[in-house]
């Protein structure tokens, strides 16, 4: 099993603009390449996006919006229980006969790696766990996203603009990271060889393929196209 790689790109810094109310960070997997989380509001919300997560089986983005039902408490439970490595569980529905709930499982299935993840557990004969959705993270990445959440439920409120709709998110052609519009590093690059829109700031400014060279880890040869094409645009 490969290993996550402890250091960190550089990223933007929330102030009185837009990124206040959205954080994002990245691991380096020693042979899977980039990981990353998205935090965001969502209208009087959190949207909390892995990038790559396992989505029923298969590598996705997992977009997971978590609404504001109780003036922030369980958003804020929820990102104290990241923040300090504690597992947290989040009721989601109940049938006959299952269950599903949102789980945080720290240092699972790792030491240093935590779980979040949507899981449904029957009962009866054929009780069984199964892992709907999931995403593995450094805990160090949890824990700074468990201390965004925290930082931006204040922001959160009935006055809040509704968010019925989940914004549509791009994933980012350099890096797979999740872009959205309201992302403050959102940015499009125009034509070359490669169609190289809707790159992530960190990949239009070469960050990116910088902090790859650093961390020594793979990269999904796409990627490495459109990397490499932005690098010589930017000579
Ligand atoms: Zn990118």
């Amino acid at each position: 099993m490969g290993r996550h790689k402890q250091q960190k790109p550089r990223r933007p810094r929330g102030g009185n603009d837009p990124s206040a109310a959205e954080w994002f960070g990245t691991a380096f997997h020693s042979t899977e390449g980039m990981h990353h989380l998205d935090v965001r509001q969502w209208g009087n919300g959190i949207l909390i996006t892995s990038s790559p997560a396992e989505v029923d089986g298969v590598p996705a983005a997992w977009p997971l919006r978590l609404r504001n039902d109780d003036n922030g408490q369980g958003l804020d439970e929820l990102g104290a229980a990241l923040a300090a490595g504690r597992p947290h569980a989040i009721p989601v529905e109940k049938g006959p006969g299952f269950e599903t709930a949102l789980v945080f499982i720290p240092r699972y299935p790792d030491e240093g790696v935590g779980t979040l993840a949507r899981v449904r557990t029957t009962e009866g004969p054929d009780a069984d766990v199964v892992f709907e959705h999931r995403a593995e993270r450094p805990m160090h990445l949890w824990a700074e996203a468990g201390e965004n959440v925290r930082r931006i439920v204040p922001l959160l409120g009935p006055d809040a603009p509704p968010a019925d709709e989940l914004e549509d998110c791009q994933l980012c052609p350099g890096c797979y990271r999740p872009v959205y519009e309201s992302s403050a590093s959102h940015t499009l690059v125009g034509a070359g060889p490669v169609p190289v829109c809707g790159l992530c700031r960190l990949c239009a400014e070469g960050t990116t393929l910088r902090s790859l060279r650093q961390a020594d880890v793979p990269i999904d040869p796409q990627q490495r196209a459109v990397l490499e094409t932005v690098a010589a645009a930017l000579v």
